[in-house]
């Protein structure tokens, strides 16, 4: 990709520092590479392209295991919720049979 100044916007030359034109400095652009940083929620460490654990503390960056017993938990309490309906209908259908 081109870059053009940033004074005149004449193009300039790859990994040239000024610009042939009217010698405005050119800005180098901030070397982009493909690391991810992200903040561990534990201890708050700089952790690049993490790999699910926390180099630092060890603990797992992807997902608050809390978070994940909670959600499991929220499951457990639907199915638990859903088989109890079912129940009430099987006996309420009992009854109203034996009637
Ligand atoms: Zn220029
Ligand atoms: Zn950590």
């Amino acid at each position: 990709m081109a870059k053009f100044c940033e004074n005149c916007g004449s193009p300039l030359k790859a990994g040239a520092q000024f610009c042939d034109k009217c010698g405005h400095k050119a800005v180098a652009e901030p070397r982009r590479n493909n690391e991810f940083v992200m903040l561990c929620p534990n201890c708050q460490g700089q952790v690049k392209n993490p790999m699910g654990l926390c180099p630092y503390c060890g603990r797992p960056l992807s997902e608050d295991p809390e978070e994940r017993t909670a959600k499991g938990l929220v499951l457990v309490i639907v199915a638990v919720m859903v088989i109890a309906f079912l129940a009430i209908f099987i006996i309420l259908f009992a009854l109203i049979a034996i009637h």
